[in-house]
């Protein structure tokens, strides 16, 4: 069965009367990640926490060895102090972790490129109406690309070259947010695809003991849909180069802060880079 990956609060009672379905759960609070994952695990499959604290620094989190094993992605405002992180650097690396920090302020860029020099998997978002210094993002990307020294990976630059072979890419899928692959869901297992409509209690939509294929090939035909208005008149979107793989994330953007094109457009070229150095590495032999 490829349900869609189910997206929710820490709900003890929906989690013990669901079963056979893959969570992704979203808190705030650290103290109930082992909660989390041990109950989840009961009857259904953790895919990950989504700890998500844009009030906090990754510096002030207290990780855990505890946490060993659960897949965790970490969304907070910046990094903090460095002299606090490094001697977290340790238990950090030996966790299941994505650390993320937003585009803005511009020092996270910079930040972001530290964490993945030590070996720590990263990522950027982008928070809506907060401007993205596209030169700096730029700059990011071709660390991520093109730089010879190791370093881990950054997001969503790796999804967006490892799924590069596809027509369109829905890059928010890295923050939980793709409608074929995640659906929302409230404490009494009434499903929504956005998260929006659920908090406004738009629902509508089917309990997750009811989701099955159907449900998915059903979005995929609205998803390719809404994606083709893109086309329905003339705009800085339809005709840009980088369009498959932003799908307009930007486009809120475009009049005061131009430069997501260009941005893109050099992406593309650092994807072929990508994929061609990959193809082209030597098989070794095995040991
Ligand atoms: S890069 Fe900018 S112009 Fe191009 S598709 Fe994205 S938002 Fe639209």
């Amino acid at each position: 069965m490829n349900n869609p990956i189910i997206i929710s609060d820490f709900y003890p009672e929906l989690l013990q009367s669901s079963s056979g379905n893959a969570f992704v759960i979203k808190t705030t609070n650290p103290e109930l990640f082992q909660d989390i994952y041990k109950l989840v695990n009961q009857n259904n499959k953790l895919h990950c926490i989504y700890f998500s604290d844009l009030s906090k620094s990754l510096s002030s989190i207290d990780f855990k060895p505890e946490w060993t094993g659960i897949p965790i992605s970490v969304f907070v405002r910046v990094l903090g102090e460095l002299k606090q992180l490094l001697p977290k650097l340790g238990i950090i690396r030996s966790l299941n972790l994505r650390l993320f920090l937003p585009a803005h302020p511009d020092e996270n860029l910079t930040s972001i490129k530290i964490l993945s020099s030590l070996g720590i998997p990263t990522g950027v978002f982008f928070i809506k109406g907060e401007k993205i210094n596209w030169s700096l993002l730029n700059d990011l990307m071709y660390y991520y690309f093109y730089t010879i020294n190791k370093h881990a990976d950054i997001e969503p630059f790796k999804y967006i070259a490892d799924h590069y072979h596809h027509t369109h890419i829905n890059f928010n899928a890295v923050y939980f947010n793709h409608p074929l692959k995640y659906i929302f869901c409230n404490k009494f297992g009434i499903t929504s695809l956005t998260e929006a409509n659920l908090n406004d209690g738009k629902n509508g939509d089917l309990h997750i003991s009811e989701l099955n294929e159907n449900w998915k090939n059903e979005k995929k035909l609205d998803f390719e849909r809404d994606l083709m208005l893109n086309f329905k008149h003339l705009n800085a979107c339809s005709v840009c180069p980088g369009w498959r793989i932003c799908l307009s994330a930007f486009k809120e953007q475009i009049e005061e802060n131009p430069g997501c094109t260009d941005f893109f457009t050099e992406m593309l070229d650092a994807c072929e880079f990508y994929n061609k150095t990959r193809q082209n590495k030597p098989e070794l032999c095995s040991l």
